[in-house]
Parts: structure tokens; C-alpha cells; sequence
């Protein structure tokens, strides 16, 4: 229940922002739409349209191949905000 208030105001942030092209490198926008476990957030959740939402999981599998965000994290390293540890 927690976990869907967080998200009650749904809108696509990449619509908000007129993005037109997700770059797998660009982890800023990527962080939108994954969970601190580094999942994808389903659309149902995050309000992305579907334009947008296929786009960042295209470039999320990118990122995954690429090395730049990981498949999983175990449950020791779960942190509040995943994105503080890159950069
Ligand atoms: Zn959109």
C-alpha cells in the first residue's frame, strides 16, 4: 500500500520533460522507471505512456548488457536510493 502511494500521481515523466529519445547511457532517466532493486517498473505503476515506457525498456536491457545499471541486487546491498552509489 505504501508503495502505491508513492506513485499515485500518474503522468509520464518523459512526457514532462519532452524527451524524445531515452539514451541507455543517461541513468537520470532511466532512474524513473526502475525500483531500488533495479527493477523495471511496470507502466501501471510509474503512469509512463507507451510510447515512452517501451523506449526506457529498450534502453534499460541496453544498460543491463552494458554493465551500467546491474540485473539483480541481493539483499544485502538494497539501499534507499540506488542511483547516490553511480555517478
Ligand atoms: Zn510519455
Amino acid at each position: 500500500m505504501a508503495e502505491r502511494r508513492r506513485f499515485k500521481k500518474r503522468y509520464c515523466r518523459y512526457c514532462e520533460q519532452k524527451v524524445d529519445f531515452i539514451d541507455y547511457k543517461d541513468l537520470q532517466l532511466l532512474k524513473f522507471s526502475l525500483s531500488e532493486r533495479y527493477k523495471i517498473m511496470p507502466r501501471r505503476l510509474t503512469g509512463n505512456c507507451k510510447k515512452h515506457q517501451e523506449m526506457v525498456t529498450a534502453a534499460i536491457k541496453r544498460a543491463r548488457q552494458t554493465a551500467l545499471i546491474p540485473y539483480i541486487v541481493d539483499r544485502k546491498r538494497v539501499v534507499e536510493n540506488p542511483f547516490e552509489l553511480i555517478k
